[in-house]
């Protein structure tokens, strides 16, 4: 079986290096807030290219931080994907604003930046841009649209570490960012963890604050914050795998190179080639999708959905439920995404572009 993800064999590659990191940090008697997320804020930041790393518990968080630090609430807008992962959503709605659903473009995935200036309304804050699937979105109209009506930018960036814009990475593509380090994302640590990236000062301070329950000194309290820090241990072994992050990047890109080149069937549609990607995953779209998927997995090729059910036909949300997406529910019923990851071999490669391609033929 070729695993849609080997997380252990990922994470076998740092083995002597996370020992090491492991035993400095157990050493060390300092477990929250000290040198280890110092280092890695300070080096994420330079990676992304911004003034300003915050660490925190993990993506979902970084982004309430992102919105509450600006202060929106209640009666206020911000303009999200439709098709994305609901914890973007849900960072919005946690903080009491209304998410203001909008279609993506069916060739890219990413928010159809045609039909963000029509959502805008005297209430809207932010527009939240989501780097889906590691691609990074092309940020010319976004810019001009928050200019025009003053608003912020927000990336969700959890799918898209490294990936670039115009010569400039995610985190460094609005006004914040966040950053997941979920296990299975391109930079991945062994449990929780996320971050926040910007270049306003004053927002870095209230973020930093806000994680450590509103504190700015020791003992202190400006804000009514919340607990939402990164550990010493995962900054350290986050540390170790930064490094690494660009090479892992680009061995994607080979592997969607290649599926794009290699893979010729007539039912199964590939997703356009980018250099702006990092495919976080490589999701193809098949009008039999189901189909598709039993057939790779009865031939040994483990494939996820990127995601079943689009947020607004979620339970949660109930009050949307009899809205209409058609974009957004179209990839829902045909996106599939197979294997990819660094640790991937080129025969793995072969093996899945192989029963791709025998799919429908019998
Ligand atoms: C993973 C993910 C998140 C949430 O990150 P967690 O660390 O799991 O909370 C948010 N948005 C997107 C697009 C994601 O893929």
């Amino acid at each position: 079986m070729i695993k849609f993800l080997d997380l252990r064999k990922i994470n076998e590659r740092f083995r002597g290096e996370l020992d090491a990191a492991t035993k400095r940090v157990l050493d060390s008697g300092w477990y929250l807030l000290g040198k280890e997320i110092e280092r890695f804020e300070a080096g994420f930041a330079a990676y992304c290219g911004v003034k300003h790393c915050i660490g925190c518990a993990n993506g979902l968080e970084a982004l309430k931080l992102i919105i509450r630090a600006y202060g929106f609430g209640p009666g206020d807008e911000i303009i999200v994907p439709a098709n994305t992962y609901i914890a973007s959503i849900l960072a919005v709605s946690d903080n009491g604003c209304t998410p203001v659903l909008v279609e993506p473009k069916w060739e890219t995935r990413l928010i159809d930046d045609d039909l963000i200036e029509p959502a805008v309304t005297p209430r809207t804050k932010a527009i939240m841009v989501v780097h889906l699937y590691g691609r990074a979105m092309d940020m010319t109209k976004v810019w001009e649209i928050a200019k025009k009506h003053g608003l912020k930018v927000i990336e969700d960036s959890a799918q898209a570490h490294g990936a670039m814009f115009d010569g400039r990475r995610t985190g460094n593509l609005g006004d914040a960012s966040g950053f997941s380090f979920y296990p299975g994302k391109n930079l991945g640590c062994l449990g929780d963890g996320g971050a926040v990236t910007t270049n306003d000062a004053g927002l870095a301070e209230k973020v930093r604050a806000l994680r450590n329950y509103g504190s700015d000194i020791k003992y202190h309290f400006p804000y009514c914050g919340t607990n939402s820090r990164l550990d010493e241990i995962q900054a350290a072994w986050l540390g170790v795998k930064l490094p690494r992050l660009d090479a892992d990047n680009a061995r994607r890109r080979e592997i969607a190179a290649r599926y794009c080149a290699e893979i010729k069937n007539p039912l199964v549609s590939l997703p356009a080639m980018s250099s702006s990607s990092v495919w976080h995953v490589f999701a193809v779209t098949c009008s039999m999708r189901d189909e598709l998927q039993q057939y790779l997995a009865d031939n040994g090729v483990q494939t996820v959905i990127h995601y079943p059910i689009p947020p607004h036909k979620q339970p949660c949300y109930a009050e949307w439920n009899d809205r209409s997406y058609p974009v957004t529910e179209r990839i829902h019923r045909e996106i599939l995404s197979i294997p990819i990851s660094p640790v991937l071999t080129d025969d793995e490669v072969s093996e899945v572009i192989r029963v791709v391609n025998e799919f429908g033929k019998r």
